[in-house]
């Protein structure tokens, strides 16, 4: 531990004189730096191997670590001067961010590992049982050190420079066996966006002295602070699901390592002591002892470095490791001992601010506990990096022998919905996670997770197999196990999550662990575009698509049936294209092929505009789109409405506002952003609250309310939204916005509360909850975020394209009253498939409205109390969004 004392200190050493020149100037060659010009500069540090020149962070940056905040292109630009200085380092650029700012890592280890390094790397894939092949002895342990993934929580990045420096540098020998024994990965900003909106605030409101009263305005940050990225989402909830493109890059690089230890740099409120693991209960149970313990390991290095030092910690409370989404749990799923540091800060801290004990909390101050934590970490990798190894593998092996939960395998049944299928596989594929085809007919004990039972299920030959038995075996576990056992109800976060449920699929979870004979891509399961041929169509038009289309066979009609998000985001095109659609209120067939509700009806007649490119649109479009296009050659349908009827309605493209600033929640205003930007791909506009009025109004087909307090929003403009919806406008509020319509007496929408009182107000002894219980007891009214299945009416536009229920995530805390004539979807006594909710919540919701509609004037309020796009990762529920917008005013 002694190493771990001012290690800065050791740094400004002169080792140029220990070396012979030759060996400097053949270096500097193989370099292409001129010795001459090596010569003249000045040196501050040298590390034995390199005997190179390594600039120090206040050199490089002009002024000294915890003086200022440093932004995104200055810390990288560090990191990798820093690695063309130093042979322990290299750099590489892994992605970019929504703004396009580089995603890097550097890896750090002694020479002799850099020169093994490839395969060191590729060992310990085989060893994870991602590659093929038996790996050589060479072997190290391998820490992955992330850095402010909340972009506020800024001092973890200053941290990793003076890390860095630290490792590139020192001549410590303990040092220096550390680097020999391990491999050290440092990503020095999972969110560059944020963060450099962070530095932006804090850095423009700051004076030439920090002023450290909580009161200054350099402590309070304008909405939507630092914290989430470019589309202000939570990228520390994004790690299993891959919503954001910085997750996507980050768990592709992260693949081609599969670290042994991983930890994930925070900040906490400002007054907090630090907090390090072992982490707070509840674990998820799969979890293995291994990982459990050495979290015990590492906390004790840590707890040793604070002792030292006198600083305060904490542990084993609050931040618990359950949702696999996080940068802790999601790679503890994936074999790594996965940990999250937090220092006390919190995007409030500024440079410097008063505490209550007195004196002051600094960013210099925050940085060298984040330095601290780092090394003492690397140290106890270092002191047990062949135990590490060891276990790792051994833990690999066992996920390749046994399931690490209930269920050996999960059958996804054939026959089920393309799109769903190929939004799956794509997932699974992306997590590196193994499937293929069933090769086995056959009926066996199962849960069936639509029933939410066991049952005698049936396996049949050619249904989608994801076995539980392979290298990504406890992940698979994690993401399918039905009702993920809950050790403790307290937890941070959502307590179900099953994939079956997310996309909406048929499944089964069997106990046979199933051996593939031949795995698949996602590929298999895409969607291609085309057209097909109904029984009164042109015989002339077939598939595929890329034959030349003949422009004189004009059919009549292009049908598409409505049933995914796919379908959605080809009629989005189609609407910027400048197109027209009918939607059909009632099923039809034309011949033998029928068409469910929500059919789109394309004429040549309804879309004047489009006429010379009709054809070559919808083509293009399908094909762009994997969309099958059903063409006919009449208007008349065998059984059902005509293409004339007025069921066939008309639709056009709506123009889409969404309310947005500090009204709203940042995190739901950036769902429904992300949704609307980047996966449906439909234009809106962003209306910041204060600028919502009749004028803004009146240009406004659909105006969107993602969650929010809306206290700044006035009366006035509440009674111009009214008056807009009575003129034929429709209003789309999601989740807690419904509280702000409830306030106001113009709108239908009540909250309901529990049918029955809770078993807790019953007790008649004032002391039967104590204290200490009491935290406990609030549980009962508690839903921390579970799965349901709500009934549907599937006859009304907003449910097209489902059946008649729906899986949603609720993660609400309040629930609504069933409007009179406008409940399109209901939550029953049965709904509740999965996860915790306390019993009161449970009650409360029990015959509430989970999708409801009312009319005012020629206008509607659409209400979705269940916030459909929470965290943008529940696929089920992404098309009732797309019906609001699109087919709502039916
Ligand atoms: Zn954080």
């Amino acid at each position: 531990m002694l190493s771990l004392l001012d290690h800065e200190d050791r740094t400004l050493l002169s080792f140029i004189d220990l070396l012979p020149m030759t060996s400097i100037s053949h270096i500097l060659r193989r370099l292409g730096i001129p010795f001459l010009l090596f010569a003249l500069f000045g040196v501050q540090a040298y590390s034995q191997e390199t005997s190179i020149q390594v600039t120090q962070p206040s050199e490089y940056l002009g002024y000294n670590l915890g003086e200022r905040f440093t932004p995104h292109h200055k810390v990288i630009g560090y990191f990798e001067h820093v690695a063309k200085q130093s042979n322990r380092v290299s750099y590489h650029t892994y992605g970019s961010t929504y703004e396009g700012r580089d995603l890097v890592y550097v890896v750090v280890t002694s020479l002799t590992n850099h020169e093994v390094l490839e395969e060191i790397r590729t060992n310990n894939l085989k060893l994870s049982g991602l590659q093929e092949g038996e790996p050589t002895a060479t072997q190290r342990a391998i820490t992955w050190l992330s850095y402010n993934v909340h972009g506020d929580e800024a001092s973890s990045s200053e941290a990793a420079m003076k890390t860095l420096f630290e490792l590139a540098t020192s001549q410590d020998s303990d040092l220096q066996q550390w680097l020999d024994a391990s491999v050290i990965i440092m990503d020095p900003m999972l969110n560059p966006d944020g963060r450099d909106r962070y530095v932006a605030f804090v850095t423009q409101q700051t004076g030439m002295n920090p002023n450290s009263n909580g009161y200054a305005q350099e402590h309070d940050q304008p909405w939507p602070r630092g914290r989430a990225n470019h589309y202000l989402f939570d990228l520390n909830r994004d790690w299993a699901w891959g919503i954001q493109k910085e997750s996507r890059h980050r768990i592709e690089a992260y693949h081609q390592w599969m670290p042994h230890i991983h930890v994930d740099f925070h900040e906490q409120g400002f007054t907090s002591p630090y907090y390090f693991a072992p982490a707070a209960e509840p674990y998820h149970p799969a979890i293995t002892p291994w990982q459990r313990s050495f979290q015990q390991t590492i906390g004790a290095y840590n707890m040793a470095a604070f002792d030292q030092r006198g600083w305060h910690y904490f542990t084993r409370e609050v931040f618990d490791l359950f949702y696999p989404s996080y940068g802790d749990t999601w790679p503890t799923f994936n074999g790594s001992i996965g940990m999250t540091y937090e220092q006390a800060g919190g995007g409030y801290a500024g440079l410097s601010i008063s505490l209550p004990q007195g004196g002051e909390l600094t960013l210099a101050d925050r940085l060298l506990h984040h330095h601290t934590t780092g090394l003492a970490t690397i140290e106890a990798v270092a002191e047990n990096a062949d135990r590490i190894v060891d276990e790792f593998s051994s833990q690999a092996q066992l996920s390749m022998s046994q399931p690490r939960g209930t269920y050996g395998s999960y059958i996804i049944p054939q026959g089920q919905l393309k799109d769903k299928m190929h939004a799956l596989t794509t997932f699974l594929e992306a997590q590196g996670i193994i499937f293929g085809m069933a090769d086995i007919n056959r009926s066996l004990d199962g849960y069936n997770y639509a029933l939410g039972a066991e049952r005698r299920v049936r396996v049949e030959s050619g249904d989608l197999v994801i076995p539980a038995v392979q290298p990504k075996g406890q992940l698979v576990s994690v993401l399918f196990d039905p009702r993920p056992g809950l050790s403790d109800s307290m937890t941070y976060d959502i307590t179900s999550w099953e994939m079956p449920y997310r996309y909406g699929l048929e499944a089964v979870a069997i106990r046979p662990a199933l051996r593939l004979s031949q795995t698949q891509q996602a590929s298999d399961y895409e969607p291609k575009g085309g057209v097909k041929v109904t029984q009164n169509g042109l015989a002339t038009l077939t598939e595929p698509l890329s034959e030349p289309f003949d422009p004189t066979e004009k059919p009549y009609a292009y049908v598409l049936p409505w049933s995914s998000l796919q379908d959605a985001k080809f009629l989005a095109d189609w609407f910027e294209a400048g197109g027209h659609v009918q939607v059909s209120m009632n099923p039809f067939t034309i011949g033998e092929t029928s068409f469910p509700r929500g059919s789109l009806v394309i004429t040549r007649e309804y879309n004047p505009a489009m006429i010379d490119r009709f054809d070559s649109t919808l083509y293009s479009l399908a094909e762009t789109h994997g969309r099958t296009l059903f063409v006919t050659s009449s208007g008349a349908v065998t059984t059902g409405s005509d293409f004339g009827a007025s069921s066939m309605e008309l639709v056009m493209a709506p123009k889409v506002g969404v309310i947005s600033r500090d009204v709203t929640s940042s995190l739901s205003l950036g769902e429904v952003w992300h949704y609307m930007d980047q996966q449906l791909g439909y234009p809106s506009a962003l209306i910041p609250g204060a600028n919502i009025s009749a004028d803004v109004l009146s240009e406004l087909d659909v105006l969107v309310m993602p969650s929010g307090d809306y206290r700044g929003f006035s009366e006035s403009q509440i009674n111009a939204v009214h008056e807009w919806i009575q003129g034929g406008g429709r209003l789309v509020a999601i989740g807690t916005s419904l509280r702000a319509l409830e306030r106001s007496d113009l709108f239908g929408i009540t909250s309901s509360s529990a049918s029955n009182p809770s078993e807790d107000s019953e007790q008649e002894d004032p002391l039967a909850t104590s204290y200490e219980d009491q935290n406990r007891s609030r549980v009962s009214s508690f839903n921390p975020g579970s799965v349901y299945k709500i009934r549907l009416d599937d006859t009304h536009p907003l449910a097209f394209g489902y059946s008649d229920h729906m899986y949603v995530m609720n993660i609400s805390n309040q629930a609504y009253e069933p409007l009179s004539n406008g409940t399109i979807g209901l939550i029953d006594p049965s709904s509740h498939m999965s996860g915790f909710i306390g019993g009161e919540a449970k009650r409360a919701f029990e015959g509430s409205m989970a999708i409801g509609r009312e009319s005012i004037g020629p206008g509607e309020v659409i209400y979705l109390p269940i916030n459909p796009l929470f965290r943008g990762f529940w696929e089920e529920s992404k098309l009732l969004v797309a019906n609001a917008l699109f087919l709502g005013g039916l």
